[in-house]
């Protein structure tokens, strides 16, 4: 619910979110992890039961306790004591995914340290199409209205 009214929120306003930043090797990411099954965030292991069993290569992750929402946190067993991966190319898909600017749409922040920063930018394109469409339909700029509305 609170993700699509972000979403709209975006649309209205003529935002996308961007990230932007780099990755700084830390692997707090990857001992801070929350897993999701069917759009729902793991809170049992009965729930981590039924994601093994749709994506087996979970194995690697290990839970570790619950955060303040009560969501299960997971340590990854293929993250070296330096921080690296240790299976990089074979990494599953919800390590090839993050950070995504999807996350600003689902509420999550990034970790505090973390080196890319996750923000609502401008959507330039969808501006200029929006632009596009008033000129065609023969309507100036919206800077050009309101000069012509101060003259008036
Ligand atoms: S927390 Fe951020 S900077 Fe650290 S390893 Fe993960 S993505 Fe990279
Ligand atoms: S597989 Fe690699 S990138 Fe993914 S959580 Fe484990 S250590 Fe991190």
């Amino acid at each position: 619910m609170m993700e699509r009214v972000r979403r709209l929120w975006l649309r209205l306003c003529g935002r996308r979110p961007v990230l932007t930043g780099e990755c700084l090797r830390c692997g707090q990411c990857c001992r801070g992890i929350h897993l999701k099954l069917d759009a729902r965030w793991l809170r049992s292991e009965a729930d981590f039961q039924r994601a093994l069993a749709k994506y087996p290569r979970y194995r690697i992750f290990e839970i570790t306790g619950r955060d303040a929402r009560g969501l299960l946190r997971f340590s990854c067993t293929r993250l070296s004591e330096s921080g690296l991966c240790t299976d990089y190319e074979n990494r599953p898909s919800v390590c090839r995914n993050y950070p995504s600017p999807a996350m600003f749409c689902a509420g999550a922040r990034l970790i505090e340290g973390c080196g890319f920063r996750l923000k609502a930018s401008r959507d330039f394109e969808r501006l200029l199409g929006r632009e596009m469409r008033r000129r065609a339909r023969g309507k100036g700029p919206v800077v050009e209205e309101r000069e012509e509305a101060r003259r008036r």
